[in-house]
């Protein structure tokens, strides 16, 4: 048995920002991941004002902004046409970063990682959270490791940042009310030529739905997400060469795919 104050499960954004504070703050912490290493995957690629002002905390709100890029104004469309323009920039007196960060998850979660390694934190990858057991002074959990020794932890406290589909949530009850939209969207990494810009993103409505187009590091590639027309909107995947005149919506635009995903979104939140 080993014994440590926080007991990390899952090394997505929010374990690895969780075992960054912690380990700054002089708690002895351990953070568990199932996968193998980071994710590969763009995944979320906008970061906000509030978590780069947390990052501020971590000396690491520099960096991000220095290898993001920063959006300098939404233009939003109707069909083809202009309805309005919010712009992002000029200084603002509520935070020091008042503008979207083009910044991919892959790219958070190496820049946390090596922040961890610098307080001297080491992510355990190949390592899965199997049960829990809370007490009344603490925690114990049972982890598996790559090579299938099991390992049981007691810990102070066990943070479960296992991710939308949380095992901890499950073995805590923990109710996650909500419910799925009916409207199915598509997402999709492309090369576009077209009048897009750099430090815009573009959004709007069509007759066929609403888009929205945000430029991603590498030369003319785009996040676009977009709802899927009706007849679309009960598969569970979609080829691009069927989506394909969902992306061209606006005239000029030619695209390539480079990955695509559909979902459907939802509102779902924990009871505590
Ligand atoms: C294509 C795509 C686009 C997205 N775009 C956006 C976006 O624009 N904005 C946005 O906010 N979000 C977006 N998301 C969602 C975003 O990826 C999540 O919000 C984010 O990953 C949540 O971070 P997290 O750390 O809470 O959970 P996760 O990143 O899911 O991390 C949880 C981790 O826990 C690990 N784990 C689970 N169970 C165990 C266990 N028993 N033992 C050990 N480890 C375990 C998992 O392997 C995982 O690595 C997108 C996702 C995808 C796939």
């Amino acid at each position: 048995m080993t014994t440590s104050d926080v007991l990390i499960v899952g090394a997505g954004p929010t374990g690895l920002t969780m075992a960054t504070l912690l380990i700054r703050m002089g708690a002895r912490i351990r953070i568990v991941e199932k996968t193998p290493g980071p994710t590969e995957q763009t995944r979320a690629i906008v970061v906000h004002a509030k978590t780069l002002e947390l990052f501020a905390k971590l000396h690491l709100a520099d960096k991000a902004v220095e290898q993001g890029q920063s959006i300098d104004a939404f233009r939003l469309m109707n069909e083809d046409k202009q309805a309005g323009l919010i712009s992002f920039r000029g200084e603002s007196e509520r935070t020091p970063y008042p503008f979207p960060l083009i910044y991919t998850q892959d790219r958070t979660e190496h820049l946390l990682i090596d922040s961890l390694a610098e307080a001297g934190g080491l992510v355990e990858w190949n390592t899965e959270l199997l049960s829990l057991e809370q007490g009344l002074s603490g925690t114990r959990a049972t982890l598996r490791h790559t090579d299938g020794r099991e390992e049981i932890v007691e810990a102070g406290w066990i943070v479960g940042a296992d991710g939308a589909h949380s095992f901890i949530r499950y073995a805590l009850s923990l109710g996650f009310a909500g419910e799925s939209y009916k409207q199915a969207l598509f997402l999709a990494d492309i090369d576009l030529q077209g009048n897009l810009k750099e430090k815009e993103v573009v959004g709007g409505f069509t007759r066929l739905g609403f888009f929205t187009f945000f430029p991603m590091p590498g030369a003319r590639r785009f996040r676009v997400v977009a709802s899927l027309p009706l007849q679309y909107s009960n598969q569970e995947t979609l080829t691009h060469e069927r989506a394909l005149p969902c992306w061209a919506r606006l005239p000029g635009w030619r695209c390539r795919p480079h990955s695509q995903s559909c979902w459907r979104a939802g509102h779902e939140y924990r009871d505590r």
